[in-house]
């Protein structure tokens, strides 16, 4: 991965610390995600691993939404905050919820093995989802909640600049490209996330009921890894 994630910044203050800070003080800055993103390359690697640290502190006492009356806890995300590959998933299932990590019920496990086929353990990616909290009894979420939740989640995009986003299931993948296509539309292309290459697969809960798409699966991962290759990446 490129050594512009650990730049130094010219700021006093650090651009993702400014941002929590007025975000906290409900002061929303309205600025491209690009921009962002360029801002967030120039950010120290203390800087960056307080920014890390508020970020969860935060999150973790988030009340944007009704979510957080019924949540256990908040499932921020796990992994290399330097990841070449992220990971995005829906929201927390119960296991989820009861342990504070995404993906550690049997669908994580599938996940586990997906990553392991294309030469990547779990703690070589980063793993979050489009929301921080469960939905009661699993429901999908709702647009509102989703909304409330993204500045957390793009702000751990800006902080990973990853390579490349693999979107798992047909709720992650409509929320990231602000579509309502169907998965079978959005699967087998590359698409774009704010300049990050974007692909689309099968969410491994859905793989588990239906294990002959994971054929598909296999062409989807084979894409990322493919995308990560000619990044020149070292994973
Ligand atoms: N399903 C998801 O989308 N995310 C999790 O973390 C667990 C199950």
């Amino acid at each position: 991965m490129s050594i512009s994630k650990n730049r130094q910044t010219g700021c006093n203050l650090p651009e993702g610390m400014r941002r929590y800070y007025l975000d906290t003080m409900g002061i929303q800055l309205w600025q491209s995600l690009e921009k962002q993103v360029d801002v967030a390359k120039t950010t120290a690697v203390q800087d960056r691993d307080a920014i890390w640290q508020q970020l969860e502190q935060a999150v973790s006492s988030c009340s944007k939404c009704e979510l957080h009356q019924s949540r256990t806890q908040t499932v921020f995300g796990v992994g290399n905050q330097n990841a070449d590959l992220l990971i995005i998933g829906e929201a927390p299932g119960r296991d989820e919820d009861l342990q504070g990590e995404p993906f550690v019920g049997r669908a994580g496990q599938l996940l586990n093995a997906m990553l392991a086929a294309i030469g990547f353990q779990r703690e070589q990616v980063y793993i979050a989802n489009i929301l921080k909290c469960r939905p009661p009894n699993n429901r999908d979420p709702e647009p509102g909640e989703a909304d409330a939740c993204h500045p957390w989640l793009q702000q751990q995009i800006e902080l990973i600049q990853p390579d490349v986003i693999l979107a798992l299931g047909r709720i992650a993948a409509q929320r990231l490209l602000k579509t309502d296509q169907s998965l079978a539309l959005m699967r087998g292309k590359q698409h774009n996330f704010a300049g990050i290459p974007l692909i689309v697969s099968y969410h491994p809960a859905y793989l588990l009921r239906k294990p002959i798409e994971k054929r598909k699966s296999w062409q989807d991962l084979k894409s990322v890894r493919s995308l990560l290759n000619t990044d020149g990446s070292s994973t």
